[in-house]
């Protein structure tokens, strides 16, 4: 064969790889309109009958050289990637996405930015036991220059006879604690019918780590326009959390921190498994604001520090620790909380590390 002749059919397959180009983009839009259909009508995309009709026709029509298996193989990898591109477009439709919204969400709780670039922390106590106690507290916060104090007042703990928390009172406690030194609160809410009248004390609703699929709790707060701090649940896929938060901003409230607090894995020698490249992940995958909770990820006192810096140099936008006044006595984690000293220390360290690498 000569030179020219070569040329002449590999011009000729040039031209069929065009128009196949083009009939496969061509049909990658009746794709995706076809997942829109599927979107609105709930279908499942894969739908293994239609495949099947679809391998029959080809092995009816297929007059070679292809063999039927072959051209099967093809097939099937054009339907895998058209799958693919059905789920692409789902999700870059969710409200929380980056595709939806390239530039960064930033939350304000009255006054204070989380997400603006300026790395924040929130402290406070595990749980809300007495005004005392949040008060001590509320000023070791404040003299740190920290402007958001945490405390529990509905405790979502593991065993029905270990305390539950102070509720309305405790959010009480709180807000009158946190006033006293000008600080904006954080506070779990638990239950549905209990967001309307927490919005009276808290400056964000924090939706933990075991409510993370409670779709009424987040479609209730979604409802609000307060701040929501939402924890990943306990074995919740980044796809999963992603998801909540979409409940969340669905309901039209776009005020979210996201915060990654550890999930459950084989390893014991920490409480959870901190899963600190969530963080830039979820800043890829999503606008919102991203916090590291150091305290129930790692459960352990020793790691809080490596854990803030992990956090803080991967770039997230928030991080959470527990301070109590007497750790040891505390009514719930006091295997982690840090005293006073241990708090001076931490900030001592950990404020060098602020806003380094971004
Ligand atoms: C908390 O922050 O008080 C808490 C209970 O955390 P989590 O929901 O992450 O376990
Ligand atoms: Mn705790």
């Amino acid at each position: 064969m000569s030179e020219s002749q070569l040329d002449v059919l590999r011009g000729k397959i040039d031209k069929i790889d065009e128009e196949l180009l083009i009939l496969l983009n061509k049909r990658a839009k009746i794709v995706e309109s076809i997942g829109k259909v599927k979107e609105t009508q709930s279908t499942k995309r894969y739908d293994p009958v239609r495949e099947r009709q679809l391998f029959d026709r080809i092995a009816q029509n297929n007059e070679g050289p292809f063999s039927t298996t072959a051209l099967q193989q093809i097939f099937k990898q054009i339907f895998q990637v058209s799958l693919e591109l059905q789920k692409d477009d789902n999700r870059s439709a969710l409200l929380v996405s980056r595709k939806k919204k390239p530039e960064d969400t930033i939350v304000n709780i009255n006054g204070i930015k989380v997400g603006d670039g300026k790395q924040q922390f929130v402290m406070g106590p595990c749980a809300v036991e007495s005004y005392d106690q949040v008060y001590q507290v509320a000023e070791q916060v404040k003299k740190h220059g920290i402007g958001l104090i945490r405390g529990g007042a509905f405790k979502p703990r593991t065993s029905p006879y270990d305390f539950q928390g102070l509720g309305f009172e405790g959010l009480e406690i709180l807000r009158n604690a946190a006033d006293a030194f000008d600080l904006k609160v954080i506070s779990e809410i638990m239950t549905p019918s209990d967001v309307e009248k927490a919005l009276d004390y808290v400056d964000v609703i924090q939706v933990g780590a075991r409510n993370m699929q409670n779709f009424d709790l987040l479609k209730e707060v979604g409802k609000t326009n307060k701040p929501v701090l939402l924890k990943r649940g306990l074995a919740a896929t980044i796809e999963e959390f992603i998801y909540a938060a979409e409940y969340i901003m669905s309901k039209g409230n776009d005020q979210i921190i996201l915060c990654e607090r550890g999930i459950r894995t084989y390893e014991k020698a920490t409480r959870n498994t901190l899963d600190i490249t969530s963080v830039p992940i979820l800043k890829k995958e999503t606008h919102l604001p991203v916090a590291v909770d150091v305290v129930h990820s790692t459960g352990r006192r020793d790691l809080l520090l490596p854990a803030a810096k992990a956090a803080l140099a991967i770039g997230a936008d928030l991080v959470m620790a527990e301070v109590h006044p007497d750790p040891a006595v505390a009514l719930s984690d006091s295997a982690q909380q840090m005293n006073f000293e241990q708090f001076d220390s931490f900030m001592k360290a950990i404020n060098p590390c602020v806003n380094v690498f971004n």
